[in-house]
């Protein structure tokens, strides 16, 4: 299959090279031009447990030069989605599929507005990526990737199904789903629980659970957010709360996406994670003043950035 990725950061590069090295025709696209011309140079390297492999694979920062694919993948993060979703719309031409993986809420809406529904896939992975430096990644970590279709049509349902099983053959763990608002929610809700705490007060996941104040805070924060979610009739996990805190302790050291993102004063999420809340709580006349503040206080830090 003829595959792009828009977006070949840590998790684009990660996922274009996994579907190279399964045999399929796979473009790099991105915007930074070190990043290109050194995986044009030397391949993409990829360390992983400490070893390292080179993976060949073609990269461009000209969406020309693609011409279309079937599948295109946007890995940039949610505040370039916009871009991103303009560029994959030349690329996908009249019938390729568009897949997002990217963590907060709003990216396919945003994609929407460029590719019919029909032809769009959301979902989570739970692979994890770190950029070392132009053409080079460490995969972190593995684990399964959830997609299904934005349109709930029998079309959609049907690319989702295809996709997966596509995935699978080339050796990533992928399942479908029918209802994926509610699977991007639940992922969304761990990241509210997290994210921004860890950015602000400098501390690793579990760290979240070793005051009583940080656990309120944290749990605050996922209630306001399942406040919204009910009232949008969302399907989050009974458990949702629980959940938080399982998987803070199960990345116990790790420090989150937002936390690495504001230790190297780079621009965060903030505004697709807390910041979604905050609006939509806004737009339904809920409150949500724990997600307020988080958002606020992230954005003071952002724009303090030295
Ligand atoms: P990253 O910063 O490593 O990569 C983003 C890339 O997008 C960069 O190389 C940047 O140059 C490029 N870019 C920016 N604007 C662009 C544009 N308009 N067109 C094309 N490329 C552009 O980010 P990442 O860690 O790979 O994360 C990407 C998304 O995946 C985020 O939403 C993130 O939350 C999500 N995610 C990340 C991980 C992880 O482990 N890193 C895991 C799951 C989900």
């Amino acid at each position: 299959m003829k595959i792009a990725l828009v977006g070949a950061g840590a998790m684009g590069s990660l996922f274009g090279a996994m579907l190279a090295e399964a045999g399929n025709d796979v473009w790099l696209y991105d915007v930074w031009l070190e990043h290109v011309q050194t995986i044009n140079l030397n391949g993409l390297q990829i360390e992983r447990e400490g070893k390292t492999r080179t993976v060949k694979v073609k990269a461009t920062d000209d969406p020309q030069q693609i011409g279309q694919a079937e599948l295109v993948i946007i890995f940039v993060k949610a505040f370039r989605t916009k871009s991103a979703a303009e560029t994959a719309q030349a690329i996908a031409g009249s019938g390729g599929s568009v897949m997002t993986l990217q963590n907060g809420m709003g990216n396919a809406d945003i994609i929407a507005e460029f590719i019919e529904p029909e032809r769009i896939l959301a979902g989570t992975t739970s692979h994890g990526a770190t950029l070392l430096g132009p053409g080079s990644i460490r995969h972190a970590g593995s684990g399964p990737t959830t997609i299904g279709a934005w349109a709930q049509t029998e079309d959609g349902l049907q690319r989702a199904g295809q996709l997966a099983e596509f995935f699978n053959q080339a050796g990533i763990k992928t399942e479908s789903v029918a209802d994926v608002r509610s699977l991007v929610w639940n992922k969304l809700l761990i990241n509210i629980g997290i994210n921004a705490i860890t950015a602000l007060t400098g501390i690793k996941n579990s760290q979240i659970l070793d005051l009583e104040n940080t656990r309120q805070l944290s749990r605050t924060a996922v209630m306001e957010a399942i406040s919204v979610a009910q009232a949008e009739n969302i399907k989050v996990h009974d458990d949702a709360l629980d959940r938080v805190f399982k998987v803070a302790e199960a990345t116990a050291l790790n420090r989150s996406s937002m936390g690495q993102d504001v230790d190297h004063r780079r621009q965060t999420e903030i505004e697709a994670i807390n910041g979604f809340i905050v609006r939509e709580a806004k737009r339904l006349s809920l409150q949500a003043p724990v997600n307020f503040a988080l958002t606020a206080l992230v954005q003071t830090l952002e724009y303090h950035y030295k």
